[in-house]
């Protein structure tokens, strides 16, 4: 691999690179993040991914996948109709429909977050600019290295899986790593322990889609998502227990403050 920085994101790189509307934006212009996630089974998975979607500065969110009604429940303000997207986030909460998910956003031709059982389906680059968002048991199934080698080494491992999808990788662990293929890697260490839980992973993989959706460039993305989760878990945890909603509302009162 190319020597190249690795570098601890800060609050003020995350300011510099926050979406923000200018006056003449309209929800359009802000950006439309579409939403492949959830299931019958995990109707969940697709609620907290649009949790994140919605706390991530674009414009609208659009949810296409199988939790319809609990989604719109959750959220009054997500359309479910098909229509033009400026990113995707595809796989939270599987589902025997993930492999289409995956190729009807490919197709599309934009920018891609693809997250837990879609990640198995992705054996080379995407052709379309894309986040990967494992965690080193799902790049472990990926790569085929051992678990406890990736968590030894997730620096490494995730630079070389950068430069094998020709992806910018985000291992999520304690710390979470963002590579891209020319061996730049940004790592955050907002989060806090007890972000280990249930759906933690889909809010992020939402909000990266919407920041994606809102111009970010992937790495940016990636990394700017990921501060802002870990942040957010942070806040909302003050040093006790929280859940997966908590952190995604949590969301907008760290971004506020950044403002
Ligand atoms: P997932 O496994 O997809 O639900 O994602 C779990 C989320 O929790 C990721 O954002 C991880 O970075 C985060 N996480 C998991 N374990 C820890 C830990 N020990 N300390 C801080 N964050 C963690
Ligand atoms: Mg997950």
């Amino acid at each position: 691999l190319p020597e190249a920085a690795v570098e601890s994101l800060q609050a003020a790189d995350v300011v510099a690179l926050l979406p923000r509307p200018d006056e003449h934006a309209h929800k359009y212009t802000r950006g439309v993040v579409g939403i492949r996630a959830g299931s019958a089974r995990y109707p969940g998975a697709g609620v907290l991914c649009v949790s994140g979607a919605a706390a991530g500065l674009c414009g609208m969110v659009r949810y296409l996948a199988g939790a319809r009604d609990a989604v719109v429940a959750a959220h009054p303000d997500v359309v479910t109709e098909n229509g033009r997207v400026q990113a995707w986030a595809v796989g939270s909460g599987g589902g025997p429909d993930v492999a289409t998910m995956l190729a009807e956003a490919r197709a599309d031709g934009v920018p891609l977050v693809v997250d837990a059982d879609a990640l198995g389906l992705v054996d080379g680059p995407l052709g379309v600019p894309a986040v990967l968002t494992p965690h080193a048991g799902e790049l472990s199934r990926m790569t085929g290295a051992a678990r406890a080698d990736i968590e030894g080494d997730p620096l490494g491992h995730a630079r070389e899986a950068a430069v094998t999808y020709d992806a910018v990788v985000l291992l999520k662990g304690r710390h979470t790593v963002v590579a891209r293929p020319d061996g730049n890697a940004r790592i955050t260490t907002t989060g806090v322990a007890w972000l280990a839980t249930a759906g933690a992973g889909d809010v992020l993989a939402g909000l990266i889609g919407a920041l994606l959706a809102a111009g970010l460039e992937p790495y940016d993305a990636a990394s700017v998502g990921s501060w802002l989760h870990g942040a957010a878990a942070t806040y909302a945890a003050r040093g006790g227990p929280i859940t997966a909603p908590d952190v995604a509302r949590a969301i907008p009162g760290v971004v506020r403050d950044l403002l």
